[in-house]
């Protein structure tokens, strides 16, 4: 029998107020934000301050299924499947907005200024459209569905992700972050654009393979972790193999999807309703399987990883360790110094936000 956490079954997704955090400022057409900063109250404050929403600590449920926060983005709904407070990581996976589907016009798309990264790599997944990525390094990518735009922050990054001129039809996607260990995340900054991706045939569909290893076929993409980010098209009951000694995640992208059973203690108790977009299914280390049952013709992205090395403290773009370290690339930025650079975008500069604790200096 599997632990589920308290209150964390399935919940219908669960509107919240507007996005409180600043937006990028286009000159013409619709404002709207792909990938928003992290606020507070998508995390603690401080590592070394962990809250602790459920009270007691216990081990970790086997199966857990966190509502996403939903909301608008100019006319866009983002649903933030991580972080939360009840679930920060999934290995080095921190971060995962999901956008769309969303009916887009030339001049009305996605349009986000440059903003700084500080020790992470960006993931851009698209299922539907077109965006156009610059960034310092003087990176400019157009990224089409099945295609891999994935940026090494290390010390300092910044970048654009513009709606590219004449594209109309739906946008549809999901970026990640990933954080990078105490081993790179002081290195240089990189971009990599992968045209295509190894595929997979599973079970009852084929899996794309973003990042890492799954069922034979290996991704190219750089990983400075354990790492496993696969993107499942599935129309029947589906069983592959997992790593025990990661942890998972299942992300929705399109239909929906019971996660049926798996190796550990005979069977995971389904939930008591298929998950679909809007969620974050969680499964514990310790499963060497797993069995998912869509209802329908269904997509999503498992992701995985050895638990990540240590707590993190990510604002708003930044994941470092140190409120300190925080501060010292919050006033770079602010300060446009060399640290950041230029990615060159015609999209105005946003600005940092204070940070949400008194100064250290
Ligand atoms: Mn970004």
């Amino acid at each position: 029998m599997v632990r589920l956490r308290t209150g964390s079954v399935y919940h219908p997704p669960q509107a919240t107020s507007g996005n409180r955090g600043p937006t990028a400022t286009r000159r013409i057409g619709q404002t709207s934000r792909m990938s928003g900063p992290v606020q507070s109250r998508d995390v603690t404050e401080d590592p070394a301050h962990p809250e602790d929403p459920d009270g007691a600590p216990g081990p970790p449920p086997d199966l857990e299924v966190t509502p996403s926060r939903t909301a608008e983005v100019g006319s866009m709904t983002v649903r933030r499947a991580l972080p939360r407070r009840t679930r920060r990581t999934v290995g080095a996976w921190c971060f995962a907005d999901h956008m769309g589907p969303h009916r887009v016009a030339p001049g009305d798309g996605v349009d986000i200024g440059p903003h700084p990264h500080i020790g992470l790599h960006t993931v851009t997944w698209l299922v539907a459209g077109e965006l156009l990525h610059r960034d310092s390094l003087g990176s400019e990518q157009t990224i089409r569905p099945g295609q891999l735009n994935l940026m090494t922050a290390g010390r300092g990054v910044s970048h654009a992700e513009e709606s590219t001129s004449g594209y109309s039809g739906d946008l549809h996607g999901i970026q990640l972050w990933v954080a990078q260990p105490e081993a790179t995340r002081h290195g240089d900054p990189a971009f990599e654009h992968h045209e295509e991706l190894p595929r997979t045939e599973v079970d009852g569909g084929v899996g794309t393979v973003l990042v890492g290893a799954f069922g034979g076929a290996t991704s190219t993409a750089r990983t400075d972790t354990d790492l496993l980010g696969v993107d499942l098209q599935l129309h029947g009951r589906s069983s592959f193999g997992l790593r025990a000694e990661r942890e998972h995640a299942l992300v929705v992208l399109d239909g929906a999807v019971a996660p049926a059973g798996s190796s550990r203690a005979g069977a995971v108790d389904a939930p008591p309703e298929p998950v679909g977009t809007g969620h974050l299914v969680y499964l514990a280390p310790g499963h060497d399987e797993l069995t998912l049952d869509p209802t329908g013709p269904t997509r999503l992205l498992l992701l995985g990883g050895e638990p990540f090395e240590s707590q993190v403290l990510m604002w708003w773009n930044f994941v470092g360790r140190t409120r300190e370290e925080v501060e010292a690339a919050r006033e770079d930025w602010e300060r446009g110094g060399e640290r950041f650079g230029d990615p060159g975008s015609p999209l105005d500069r946003i600005p940092a936000p204070p940070v949400p604790w008194r100064p250290t200096t």
